[in-house]
């Protein structure tokens, strides 16, 4: 647990970075700090760390002020990952992540297998390991960033801003990883973004600052978008609070269309008479998708031929929502961008192996918002 009581950050200058904030970060779970460029998120995360310390107040970690450990020692329990991962250049990636173990007094032989394991849990090909920072791509710089905060095995995981860098579809991959590994890590993760939507989709809980480095509102997302604290809680949130409640509602359960599935292989004059409203997702010998055939792409072809990978609309894109026993594990807000992606305008439900179970549709997402507004579960 880190508890901030009545803590002030005021540089030399006179600027007052963090004013009095009391808050409390539970054990377990991402708590994200969210709020404009300039309202204290950084100060107030390196003040966890004692990269900086208050003017007034204190901070605990576990009961204990963090002032009176040692900063080497303290840190050791708290991973550190920032923008720019902050990867030494002229170190390979390998050794990049293996230089913690190593100051933790792990041999090199037992810091470099640790370091490839590291790299695999987040996902990173072992064919980059050799590799130096500057070869890689903006988000595999992140994971390695990821990979090495994680090397010593800290309770304690401090994220600043890790994926403002990237572009979106690089960033959606990087959540979905953090939200995965925190789900088997259980750390304490503590993440600094200004990104109103990456703190809905990652927080278990928010907190808004306001310029100034004053706490606004602390709360679970839900209960953030159904009751801003104040105006300018309710302005940072925005218009679209609608929209962005999709995100953390759980698409489990929601109505499943039926959709015609054919397996790679079938004949073409098979494969139209089993057509659902003229698409059908063509799937492998497990039942998984590979993309949609529709009834122009078949009626083209010659009726004779075999429905092969090559046919797919859209080179086999797949829209695709987790399911899992007839319900999905998604969000709402995943099923309405596969329906609303998808060339057969239905998104395509899979269960937990993998294979299709049915197609949802943009407006089927949009009567379980409304069903979960009536129900009180998004109140706006
Ligand atoms: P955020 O991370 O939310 O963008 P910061 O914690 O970096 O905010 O900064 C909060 C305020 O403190 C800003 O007004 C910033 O300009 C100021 N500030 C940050 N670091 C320093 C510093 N070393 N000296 C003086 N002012 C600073
Ligand atoms: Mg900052």
């Amino acid at each position: 647990m880190i508890e901030f009581q009545a803590v002030t950050k005021r540089y030399p200058d006179g600027t007052v970075a963090v004013d009095n904030l009391d808050l409390t970060v539970e054990d377990g779970g991402i708590t994200v700090f969210v709020g404009p460029s300039g309202c204290g998120k950084t100060t107030s995360l390196r003040m966890i760390n004692r990269m900086i310390d208050p003017t007034a107040g204190r901070i605990l970690l576990d009961g204990k002020d963090v002032r009176e450990s040692q900063p080497a020692r303290l840190r050791r329990g708290i991973g550190y990952v920032i923008q720019h991962a902050g990867l030494f250049p002229h170190r390979t990636v390998l050794d990049n992540v293996a230089t913690v173990p190593v100051l933790t007094g792990a041999g090199r032989r037992a810091a470099r297998s640790r370091a490839t394991e590291l790299l695999d849990l987040v996902g990173l090909p072992a064919g980059l390991a050799k590799r130096y920072p500057a070869q890689l791509s903006g988000g595999q710089q992140q994971r390695v960033g990821v990979a090495r905060a994680l090397a010593a095995d800290p309770p304690v995981l401090l994220m600043d801003e890790p994926f403002s860098a990237v572009d979106p579809i690089v960033r959606d991959d990087l959540q979905q990883q953090l939200l995965r590994l925190q789900s088997e890590l259980d750390k304490t993760i503590v993440f600094v973004t200004h990104d109103i939507d990456e703190a809905i989709k990652l927080g278990d809980r928010v907190a808004v600052f306001r310029v100034g480095g004053v706490l606004a509102q602390y709360d679970s997302p839900a209960a953030l978008l159904a009751k801003p604290a104040d105006e300018f809680v309710s302005s940072f949130i925005g218009r679209d609070r609608g929209y962005r409640a999709l995100g953390f509602l759980a698409a489990k359960g929601i109505d499943l269309a039926p959709v015609a599935r054919v397996p790679v292989g079938t004949p073409v004059s098979e494969a139209r008479a089993k057509l659902t409203d003229g698409w059908a997702v063509v799937v492998d010998e497990s039942g998984r998708p590979l993309g949609w055939v529709s009834e122009d792409v078949l009626s083209a072809m010659d009726s004779s031929d075999a429905v092969g990978s090559d046919d797919l609309i859209s080179g086999g894109t797949l829209y695709r929502v987790d399911a899992e026993g007839g319900g999905t594990a998604g969000t709402l807000r995943n099923a309405l961008d596969a329906a609303l992606s998808s060339p057969a305008r239905l998104g395509i439900a899979v269960d937990a192996a993998g294979a299709v179970v049915g197609g949802i549709s943009a407006d089927t997402v949009l009567g379980a918002l409304a069903a979960a507004r009536d129900s009180g579960e998004v109140p706006i």
